[in-house]
C-alpha cells in the first residue's frame, strides 16, 4: 500500500545573503521582481498549491529574515524540512564557494535520517547578468560530488528556469521521507 505523505511539504532556501533567495520566492510564488534591496518577504514563509504526482500539495516554502549575515538561523528553520535549496550568484563566485557551508549547515541542525540521500536543489542565480560556462561547470561539479543533488540554473528577473526548478524542489520534496 502507497504510505501517505502529509500535504504540506516544507521547503527551505539556504545560501549568502544577497544570492537572491527572496526574489526567487517572489518571482516563484507572487510572479513579482524587485529591484530595490528587500531583506525578506515579511513572513516566516509563503505557501503555493500545486499537482506533483496527480497529488495536490502545499508548498511551504521558508525564507530567512537576513539573519544569515551575521547570525544563525534558528532551529525551527531547518526542522522538518522536506527539501533545501541551496542558492548561489552565478556573478560571485565565492557565494558558490559557501555551498559546503550550508550544506553542513543544514545537515547538521536538521540532521535527517539519511544525510547523503535527503534531497538538495542548488540553484545559480542571477544568469540574467552573466553566463559563464567554466564557473558553473564547478558548481554542477560540486553537486555531482554529492548525494542527491540536483542543479539548475536561474534568474529571479526574468523568470528564466524557475518554475522548472520548483517543480523538481516539489517532486524531491514529495519523495523525501
Ligand atoms: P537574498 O539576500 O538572498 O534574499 O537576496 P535578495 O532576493 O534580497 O536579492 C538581492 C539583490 O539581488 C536584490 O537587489 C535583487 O533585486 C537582486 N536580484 C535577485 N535575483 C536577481 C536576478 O536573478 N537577477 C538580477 N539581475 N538581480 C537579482
Ligand atoms: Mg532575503
Amino acid at each position: 500500500m502507497e504510505s501517505m505523505k502529509r500535504a504540506f511539504l516544507k521547503i527551505i532556501i539556504l545560501g549568502d545573503s544577497g544570492v537572491g533567495k527572496t526574489s526567487l520566492i517572489n518571482q516563484y510564488v507572487n510572479r513579482q521582481f524587485y529591484n530595490e534591496y528587500k531583506a525578506t518577504i515579511g513572513a516566516d514563509f509563503l505557501t503555493k498549491e500545486v499537482i506533483v504526482d496527480n497529488k495536490l500539495v502545499t508548498l511551504q516554502i521558508w525564507d530567512t529574515a537576513g539573519q544569515e549575515r551575521f547570525a544563525s538561523l534558528g532551529v525551527a528553520y531547518y526542522r522538518g524540512a522536506d527539501c533545501c535549496v541551496l542558492v548561489y550568484d552565478v556573478t560571485k563566485p565565492t557565494t558558490r564557494d559557501s555551498l559546503d557551508k550550508w550544506r553542513n549547515d543544514f545537515l547538521e541542525h536538521a540532521n535527517p535520517l539519511h544525510h547523503d540521500k535527503f534531497p538538495f536543489i542548488v540553484i545559480g542565480n542571477k544568469t540574467d547578468l552573466q553566463k559563464n560556462a567554466e564557473n558553473n561547470a564547478i558548481a554542477q561539479s560540486w553537486c555531482n560530488g554529492k548525494g542527491n543533488v540536483s542543479y539548475f540554473e536561474t534568474s529571479a528577473k526574468n523568470g528564466n528556469s524557475v518554475e522548472e526548478a520548483f517543480d523538481t524542489i516539489g517532486q524531491k520534496a514529495l519523495e523525501q521521507d
